[in-house]
């Protein structure tokens, strides 16, 4: 997808007349008359073969195998050729729509599939309820995302993958490798869009009535036909067994509930201004499952990483339990973290299974201070403040020590004061204590998580950590099964410091050794 589209994005808007939710049956393609478009069009249709049924499953073959019959491209034809069976696109900027006799290329309720592979670094995307547009990025209609390693160009770094439906429910992480071929799915049932990548479940989205989510006006569900794109002459990606299913009366069914699927327009757009919505500080805690987590994560758009805990007087403590750990958290979906507890943690486990984790994270609240006396400052009874002063010193040099020495990418629920001191948090964080701490951090490369659970740090904090140039990352911290939220905590933040999305930190990039 286009690199600058961000910047195009509206705010959140009320909905408006020309946005109306209900479909008009208007003729396709009415707003792009030039003759010559309708010549083409027309002799298109008439060269296209006609739809063949499979057996009696209802699939029909929107691409013949051989040509372009049945599709017409914009801005540059030439971006799309057939080789081997397959649709390559690959030159300029363009996008190749259906155009064929099938229901009039308008299409509703659905199924569609197609095999899909893509070269290194190359960026596409299906789109549907689409309408043919003679030149730009598509305005109408939504976009699957087809982009397992394209970074973006100069400043700009695409946070969205494969399966992801794009800017409205992003997925983060790298489903299928580059240069193998896989089959996409899209289905749409009145205002239910699902997406599958193979056979994983990567979208599970229910428009809402009122306001298109993250100011995309275009994408709104009503019918209309599908579309390829070539994103950019670097990009080269093959399309074959391109076919669609009516679903008519299979849509119908027990409808979902809106109310299930409904995330606050700031989370929106968040997923529409390319911030990377993960809730990195996940824990299966209380009951929760991964099944709990992906179900929200299809939901609601917010990807998740999974910690588990490692450390003197937790369950994991050596390698044989992070081993048994990783392997219950393993899912492409989602990305796994060591949370280490306790000062120990490190020398607790090889450096070689720590490394099969996306990403590792401390905090620094349990430490002991100089008379050896062990503290959890979550733990009121363990907490010794002779001086509220001298104890935000220890605080500060114990924090530093951590961030110069473990071998960790976030510092989690940072800035924590026991409960003793919470009130106190804007006094005792003193402007001098918040730089100490924040050098210490960004010496190392080391991102400073925007903890959701406990509401930390302070906006104050986050703004001078970013003028230091520190990165973030979002996380809940949750305590058991019912407080994974929509990371408002975060969303707060982000408005409150004007937070980019270029401040976020994703696993994967600038590690620290
Ligand atoms: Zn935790």
């Amino acid at each position: 997808m286009p690199k600058n589209r961000s910047a195009r994005i509206p705010r959140a808007t009320p909905p408006s007349k020309a946005v109306a939710m209900t479909p008009k049956p208007v003729a396709p393609f009415t707003h792009t008359h030039t003759l010559a478009l309708a010549i083409g069009l027309l002799l298109a249709a008439i060269a296209a073969p006609a739809p063949r049924a499979h057996a009696a499953d209802g699939w029909h073959d929107l691409f013949d195998g051989r040509s372009l019959n049945g599709w017409t491209a914009n801005e540059k034809p030439g971006s799309f050729q057939v080789v081997d069976g397959a649709i390559v696109c690959n030159g300029p900027r363009s996008h190749l729509f259906y155009t064929g006799p099938l229901r009039g290329a308008r299409f509703r309720d659905f199924e569609f599939e197609a095999e899909i592979l893509a070269r290194p670094g190359a960026n596409s995307g299906v789109y549907f309820h689409t309408a043919f547009q003679e030149k730009d990025w598509l305005a109408k209609g939504y976009e699957v995302q087809v982009n397992g390693s394209a970074t973006g160009d100069g400043g700009y770094r695409e946070h969205k993958r494969t399966g992801s439906l794009y800017g409205i429910r992003n997925v983060h992480r790298t489903l299928v490798p580059d240069d193998q071929w896989f089959t996409l799915r899209i289905r749409v049932a009145d205002k239910r869009v699902t997406v599958h990548v193979d056979d994983l479940l990567t979208v599970d989205y229910v428009e809402p009535n009122d306001a298109p989510d993250g100011g995309y006006r275009g994408r709104r569900l009503g019918e209309g036909t599908f579309a390829l794109q070539c994103h950019d002459p670097g990009s080269r990606v093959l399309f074959r067994k391109v076919r669609v299913r009516d679903l008519g009366p299979h849509a119908s069914g027990p409808r979902p509930d809106p109310s299930e699927y409904r995330i606050p327009p700031a989370l929106a757009a968040l997923h529409a201004n390319n911030f990377p919505v993960v809730d990195l500080h996940t824990h299966l805690k209380g009951g929760l499952t991964l099944d709990d987590v992906l179900r929200r994560q299809h939901r609601t758009g917010i990807n998740a990483g999974i910690a588990v805990n490692g450390g003197l007087g937790f369950p994991i403590t050596n390698d044989a339990g992070l081993d048994r750990a990783l392997a219950e958290i393993d899912h492409p979906l989602v990305y796994r973290a060591l949370q280490g507890e306790g000062r120990e943690w490190s020398r607790l486990f090889s450096p070689e299974v720590i490394a099969r984790f996306d990403y590792v994270f401390t905090d620094a609240m349990t430490f002991s201070d100089d008379q050896g006396r062990r503290m959890r400052l979550w733990i009121p009874e363990e907490v010794h403040i002779d001086d509220p002063q001298a104890f935000m010193d220890l605080l500060v040099r114990r924090t530093v020590a951590i961030l110069e020495t473990e071998p960790i990418q976030v510092w989690v629920n940072p800035t924590f004061l026991p409960a003793a001191l919470a009130s106190r948090y804007d006094e005792l964080w003193t402007e001098d204590r918040m730089r100490r701490v924040i050098e210490a951090a960004v010496k190392r490369g080391i991102a400073i998580e925007i903890n959701d659970r406990f509401r930390i740090p302070s906006a104050a904090f986050v703004r001078q950590a970013r003028q230091a140039g520190a990165r973030f990352t979002f996380g809940t911290n949750n305590g058991g099964r019912d407080d994974l939220g929509n990371l408002d905590y975060c969303v707060t933040i982000i408005r409150e410091c004007g937070l980019k999305w270029s401040d976020f930190w994703l696993p994967g990039r600038n590690r620290t050794p």
